[in-house]
């Protein structure tokens, strides 16, 4: 704690957005960084607390209090290696982690947290600009092969932690690209996909393959994989999205979000896709079923294709403005946010569910919704329509793609239908086969990614050397 009164003193500052009018007209990141002074400023804010509830609120239980006080001494490498004792990818947690740290921050008692997550990804930043972020070339390499089958936040990290101790790792991936839904979920104004590359290169140069058009289970056998490796690792993720089984679903222009968004994505790096498959907004009354990340992202992608409104409807009541702190504080709250996204311009409704669709030459042209009390049932005499030429369903994933990889594989899954494995040593009802991330939890967020593929990569190194010292 280098300042003992700079929570006393200094305000909460955090970083801003570039204006909505030049944001919009783009598909670049748009936050403004905080300047280096400002950053001593903010870490120095930061109590040191006996105990530092944001350590135990962040799922990689990040040692905050430690780079917070190195940025406000200006000792910006020893904050670097302090974020990467924790967490393998801070620049993709800096930018899209809702920041659960800042929820059980002691100062957020009166509102104003510490601001960790820009900190957090002001360190990264700088590491990389300044060359400290290399590649941890392995010592000893330990003779035994690990297949890592999918590429997002878990797989990758589980891959990197395990390639450093030594194993030979091959990540397989079936998307033309890395990256999982960092790559082709997440757009590109909220994580520059140049980040992912660059961490690829640092992973290629400690050893790690990469196999990507590989669909493991479709495209290429199990069997080839269970022949050729010593333990394998499912971070395949939580694919299979909720349906709307509603009258009128079958009309066009009606798509699940990852549809949507996985297409924008792909232009945007220059892979175009054929005119007759193109999801688009443009010039579209546009309506987004459900109100979380995935929803915000369709709301941000729409508004940059220009369409003529979009509107996202929630099932769940309109939270509150303001939680009750006494009652939740440290642990998340249910209360108001709004997305960069939804500030862009976007009318939002709650209580609302869909009875059905109705439209002409096939196509969409009308949402037919009921409003619904807290209880979720209908509240006769409300019904009403809204104008819908493209609707995104945005109502979250159920569980892992069962058939395929996991089918031919024969794991065993949990009651919800993920792969059932526990966070003591993530492995599977097959001992050499282990799971970690969404296809392990079911959807959940990049952070508990990135926590569960070290910790599986800490279980399948204990599981092939009879020890490991990698952290958990
Ligand atoms: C649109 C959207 C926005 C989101 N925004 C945020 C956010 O802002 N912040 C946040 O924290 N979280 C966000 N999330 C959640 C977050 O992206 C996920 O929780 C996280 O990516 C899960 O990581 P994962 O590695 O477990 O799986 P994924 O990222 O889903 O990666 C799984 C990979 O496995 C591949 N795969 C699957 N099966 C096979 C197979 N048989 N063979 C080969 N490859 C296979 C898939 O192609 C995919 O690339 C968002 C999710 C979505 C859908
Ligand atoms: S809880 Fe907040 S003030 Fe306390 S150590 Fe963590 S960041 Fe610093």
């Amino acid at each position: 704690m280098g300042k003992p009164t700079g929570f006393l003193e200094i305000v909460r500052r955090d970083r801003t957005y570039a204006p909505v009018t030049q944001r919009v007209l783009h598909y670049d990141e748009f936050v403004v960084p905080l300047s280096p002074d400002d950053l001593k400023n903010q870490g120095a804010r930061c109590m040191d607390c006996g105990i530092p509830y944001c350590h135990a609120g962040c799922p990689v239980n990040n040692v905050i209090p430690d780079w917070n006080d190195l940025v406000y001494r200006d000792r910006w490498h020893a904050a670097c290696d302090a974020l990467h004792a924790t967490n393998n990818f801070p620049e993709f947690t800096g930018r899209v982690c809702p920041a659960p740290c800042e929820t059980s921050c002691t100062l957020n008692l009166s509102d104003s947290p510490v601001t960790i997550r820009t900190i957090e990804c002001a360190i990264v930043d700088r590491g990389w600009a300044e060359g400290w972020l290399g590649p941890h070339i392995p010592r000893h390499r330990s003779g035994t092969r690990v297949a890592v089958i999918g590429s997002g936040p878990a797989g990758m990290a589980c891959a990197q932690q395990l390639a450093r101790a030594g194993h030979s790792v091959v990540v397989f991936e079936k998307a033309p690209r890395i990256g999982g839904l960092l790559r082709y979920g997440i757009p590109d104004f909220k994580l520059n996909k140049a980040l992912i590359d660059r961490r690829i290169a640092q992973m290629r140069a400690e050893g790690v393959e990469f196999r990507p058009n590989t669909h493991v289970g479709v495209n290429c056998p199990v069997d080839h994989i269970q022949d050729r490796f010593d333990a394998l690792v499912l971070a395949g993720g939580a694919e299979h999205p909720r349906d709307l089984t509603v009258p009128g679903r079958d009309l066009g222009g009606i798509h699940f979000a990852m549809d949507y968004l996985r297409q924008q994505n792909h232009i945007n790096a220059g892979h175009p896709v054929p005119s007759d498959k193109r999801i688009l907004a443009t010039g579209k009354h546009t309506v987004v079923i459900g109100g979380g990340d995935t929803g915000s992202d369709c709301v941000g992608t729409a508004i940059r294709q220009g369409a003529a409104s979009v509107t996202q409807i929630e099932i769940m009541p309109k939270p509150p403005e303001r939680e009750k702190k006494d009652v939740t504080w440290p642990d998340w709250p249910l209360k108001l946010r709004t997305s960069s996204s939804q500030e862009e311009g976007c009318r939002r409704d709650w209580s609302v569910t869909t009875k059905r669709f109705s439209g002409t030459d096939g196509k969409v042209a009308t949402l037919h919704a009921v409003r619904v009390d807290n209880a979720m049932r209908e509240i006769p005499g409300s019904e009403f329509d809204m104008p819908a030429n493209l609707v995104l369903l945005a109502m979250g994933f159920l569980h892992p793609v069962q058939e395929g990889l996991l089918a031919d594989l024969g794991v065993a899954v949990d009651e919800r239908r993920n792969v059932k494995a526990s966070m003591d040593n993530y492995q599977t009802s097959q001992p050499h086969i282990f799971a970690a991330g969404d296809m392990r939890r079911g959807q959940s967020l990049v952070v508990w990614a990135i926590r569960e593929g070290r910790q599986c990569a800490r279980a399948v190194d204990a599981f092939l050397m009879g020890r490991s010292d990698l952290p958990r």
